[in-house]
């Protein structure tokens, strides 16, 4: 992982090949992606302060497992990949810096481990891939007491797996990539297939309750993980892996989304499924955002189940086009030969239209009955399919995508995420209130901006819609000032309309102010309470959640 920025050092976004984004960022960002304004400050520029950490406690963990201290491993573990943290690491403002990056190979290493640091009330941070974007792995800038990065990347196999129960156990640092490898060799798939897969572990996943884009078919991360294994300050917790059980409040469910307040997750005990015999995503349009967004109720209401359903507002759905690679002869004929049909026959106001993605998965027949359940709903609210091809090249580069935001900070701009679930019954009204929040916070601090959404995992009562926005900082204030701003208004907007803080991105500090919001002052009090009891001393990952 860069430490400045997302992913593998030989990857890169460019707008090379994509002919229509240079005019696209010029109209609605007012830059010329051309040229590049701005790169990471050198590695050797930024000033990595030393490790504190005491003989004794550095000695007693050499003992138990691998440790760093060195400076460039040091800054990769002290952060996420929030917009704020790249923006803060690229300018040399790295922080409180972790003291340690400890590697354990076991569960034994993880409690041994765990015991040395709290005997030296140093501080313990659970490090999986570092990908979340909520502010939930940096240590408080004034943390005082040692700070030890716990990698888990070591702990990354497939122990076991019940071909009956449909269950396997796999260590908690194994990244996406390594777990489908595993599984996929016995002929199963756990599913779970974030944009980040190719950075985030199943433990990092847990502790933030993540959603992958084939949510709709295997479920959220929450409900795919059935049994776990933690190593807590109080020993090792076993939540045994029981399809449903009627014990009390759930501590399976207090695991999840802990971000490390809790202990380490060392296992997993998820739910897997065999490898489907066919795969498709399929490309739809729709004549407008509500159409989409009625379709996708009506499927989520329907008995059909695809494995993705995703419909991108007009404002995502025009982006999507200005990132489409140089077209050939026939690919430009064949398109302007679509928006004649879609204007002329079908009615359509082409600057309107949204396109969507919908996924089936499993056997032939089961696919093909699944489309023809789906298409009857789709035409009924004016959709065309489009084809495999957008689906396709969808599903191939979406683990790209990621990178373009290294590509907008270098140009000077400014992209972030933000996202949230509400009932079928609100979904126009939170949408509606996120982009006004944006835009007008855009045009009251004078900057272009452009914000888009769509909406993705759908659920029996409603679904997550996730919102890009973009902007380029005017220059007169702070640009993380201006961001936080548009940032907040768009975070307010969700609670003040009845929307969650977030969908599948976690607390961490980012998120923090909205929580009691979220989830009403004795369900913070009730939190606080679960950590204080759990860690009195706050070693664990302090200052994150509540
Ligand atoms: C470009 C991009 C795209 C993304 N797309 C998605 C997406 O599609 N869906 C989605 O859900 N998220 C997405 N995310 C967010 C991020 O990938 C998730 O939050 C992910 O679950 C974090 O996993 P990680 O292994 O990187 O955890 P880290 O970032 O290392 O840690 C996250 C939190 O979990 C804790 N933690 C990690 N491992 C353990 C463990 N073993 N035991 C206890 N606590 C632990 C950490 O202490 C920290 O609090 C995206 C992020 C980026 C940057």
């Amino acid at each position: 992982m860069k430490w400045w920025g997302w992913g593998d050092e030989q990857i890169a976004f460019t707008h090379e090949d994509k002919p229509s984004l240079r005019p696209f960022m010029l109209r609605h960002l007012q830059v010329d992606i051309a040229q590049s304004q701005s790169t990471p400050i050198a590695f050797e520029a930024s000033a990595v302060p030393e490790p504190r950490v005491d003989a004794a406690l550095r000695a007693r963990v050499e003992a138990i497992a691998p440790v760093s201290v060195d400076p460039m491993d040091r800054v990769v573990h002290a952060r996420g990949k929030s917009l704020r943290d790249l923006v803060r690491t690229r300018g040399g403002d790295l922080g409180r810096v972790p003291d340690l990056v400890v590697r354990p190979g076991s569960e034994a290493e993880l409690s041994a481990l765990l015991g040395a640091a709290l005997d030296a009330d140093a501080v313990v941070i659970p490090f999986g891939a570092g990908s979340n974007i909520s502010g939930s792995l940096e240590a408080p800038v004034d943390e005082a007491r040692t700070v030890i990065s716990v990698d888990m990347g070591r702990l990354d196999r497939v122990l076991s797996i019940d071909p009956v129960a449909r269950l396997a156990e796999i260590q908690a640092g194994a990244a996406g990539p390594r777990i489908e490898e595993q599984l996929n060799a016995a002929g199963w798939t756990l599913g779970h297939f974030p944009d980040s897969f190719t950075h985030s572990t199943l433990g990092g996943w847990i502790a933030t309750r993540s959603s992958g884009m084939q949510s709709d078919k295997y479920g959220d991360i929450a409900e795919l993980t059935r049994g776990l294994r933690v190593v807590a300050p109080s020993g090792t917790l076993v939540v045994r892996p029981l399809p449903s059980t009627s014990t009390g409040p759930s501590v399976r469910e207090m695991i999840l989304g802990s971000e490390g307040r809790l202990g380490l997750i060392s296992t997993a005990t998820v739910q897997v499924h065999r490898l489907p015999a066919q795969r498709v995503i399929l490309g739809y349009l729709f004549p407008t955002w509500a159409e989409g967004l009625a379709a996708m109720r009506d499927i989520a209401a329907s008995e059909a189940r695809p494995s993705v359903t995703r419909v991108s507002d007009a404002e995502e759905t025009a982006f999507s086009f200005a990132t489409r690679k140089h077209q050939t002869a026939v690919d430009k004929l064949q398109s302007k030969a679509l928006t004649t049909f879609l204007e002329r026959r079908k009615g359509y106001d082409v600057s309107a239209m949204c396109l969507a993605f919908i996924g089936y998965e499993g056997s032939e027949r089961h696919v093909r009955a699944q489309r023809r359940l789906v298409g009857r709903i789709t035409g009924r609210h004016g959709g065309i399919c489009i084809g495999t091809g957008p689906g396709a090249l969808y599903d191939q580069k979406k683990f790209d995508t990621p990178y373009i935001r290294d590509f907008l900070l270098d140009r000077g701009m400014l992209a972030d995420v933000s996202e949230t679930a509400a009932p079928w019954s609100r979904l126009a009204d939170v949408y509606a209130a996120a982009t006004g929040a944006a835009r007008d916070t855009f045009r009251s601090l004078g900057v272009p901006g452009y914000v888009m959404c769509h909406l993705s995992h759908s659920y029996h009562s409603g679904a997550c819609l996730y919102f890009t926005f973009a902007m380029t900082p005017s220059g007169r204030r702070a640009p993380l000032d201006e961001y936080a701003a548009v940032k907040s208004a768009i975070q307010q907007s969700f609670v003040d309309s009845g929307a969650t803080l977030s969908h599948h991105h976690a607390v961490g500090t980012e998120h923090a102010e909205w929580l009691e919001q979220d989830i009403s002052a004795p369900g913070v009090a009730m939190l606080r309470a679960l950590f204080d009891g759990i860690d009195p001393g706050e070693n664990l990952n302090p200052g994150k959640i509540a």
